[in-house]
């Protein structure tokens, strides 16, 4: 037997449990204490007009310093999350932080910048969600016309029923509502003009299909096509190479997020990108 010392006592492994349990108990016990202790981190990634060259958007990605194992991604702690119900409180903590930041760069001059914040399939199930997220929101003066919620489509078939009220509730006090992945879940497009959706943004995957002729390319046309027709904004995910951006451009779709324009990072970084923005903004007249 391995035997691990846990805060609350001795914790027992066979050697027939996969590493993997043992990982995830400690992890599990980590991330408790990370919310409590603050290690959780907010970066936030640019979405770029690149008609303008602008700064349009942040959207918040959540990383978590680790004391021992560094700087965790997503993957490595959001499906424990969900599993264990804490990703509640860690959405919690994401709103405050990217309201906190961003309220500050939008009342610095950057009064049209918008917030894009994921938020997971149970915060959006959870009864009072809408209440819930406003009173964040209201709490740090956030203007909510600068807020955009992603979702995928996957929530949104589940129940659509209740999900269509929150929705219909939600925008009426301005946050707009964003389908993250789209084209990658298991949908139906007749929501898309049954509720108050904004904008959709194209899923990586075929943004990465943009090359020689792929069939990825059809499906990206097919999209941005569907989106002007229905009157949405959108948004490519994953722009990485400046081949992918002129077929986006020739397409008509201009806001594009992606390794292209940069990653997420932290919000000091931010702050001083923001700045050179407005400097070359002022030099364009
Ligand atoms: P997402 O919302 O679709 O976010 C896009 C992901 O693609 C991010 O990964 C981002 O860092 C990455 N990415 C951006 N540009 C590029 C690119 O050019 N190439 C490639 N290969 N990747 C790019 P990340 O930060 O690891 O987040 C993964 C997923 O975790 C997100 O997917 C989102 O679904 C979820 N997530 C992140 N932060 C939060 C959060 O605060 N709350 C909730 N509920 N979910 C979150
Ligand atoms: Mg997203
Ligand atoms: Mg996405
Ligand atoms: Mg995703």
């Amino acid at each position: 037997h391995v035997k691990a010392r846990g805060k609350d006592g001795y914790r027992f492994y066979s050697d027939s449990m996969s590493i993997n349990t043992a990982n995830r108990l400690s992890l599990e016990r980590d991330l408790r204490l990370a919310l409590e202790r603050n290690e959780l981190r907010v970066f936030y990634q640019p979405q770029v007009c690149s008609r303008s060259n602008r700064v349009v958007g942040l959207e918040a990605l959540v990383r978590w310093q680790h004391p021992e194992r560094g700087l965790l991604y997503p993957r490595d702690f959001l499906p424990l999350a969900e599993e264990t119900r804490l990703v509640g409180k860690l959405s919690e903590q994401v709103i405050d932080q990217a309201c906190r930041d961003v309220g500050r760069w939008i009342s610095t001059g950057h009064p049209d910048l918008r917030l894009a914040v994921n938020l997971s399939p149970s915060q959006v199930e959870h009864p009072r969600f809408v209440e819930t997220l406003m009173n964040h929101v209201s709490a740090h003066q956030f203007p909510p016309a600068n807020l955009e919620i992603e979702i995928t489509e996957n929530v949104i078939m589940n129940d659509l029923e209740q999900i269509s009220q929150k929705l219909k509730e939600l925008a009426a006090t301005g946050v707009r509502i964003a389908i993250d992945d789209f084209g990658t879940g298991y949908s139906s497009l007749n929501y898309l003009h049954r509720l108050p959706i904004h904008t959709l943004k194209v899923d990586q995957s075929f943004v990465k299909a943009i090359r020689g002729g792929d069939d990825g390319a059809c499906i990206v046309n097919a999209i941005v096509a569907m989106a002007h027709g229905l009157k949405l904004e959108i948004v490519a995910e994953g722009v990485e190479t400046d081949d992918q951006l002129t077929y986006l451009k020739s397409l008509g779709c201009h806001q594009v997020q992606g390794f292209f324009y940069g990653p997420a990072r932290p919000a000091a970084d931010i702050t001083s990108l923001l700045a050179g923005d407005a400097l070359s903004l002022a030099h364009t007249g």
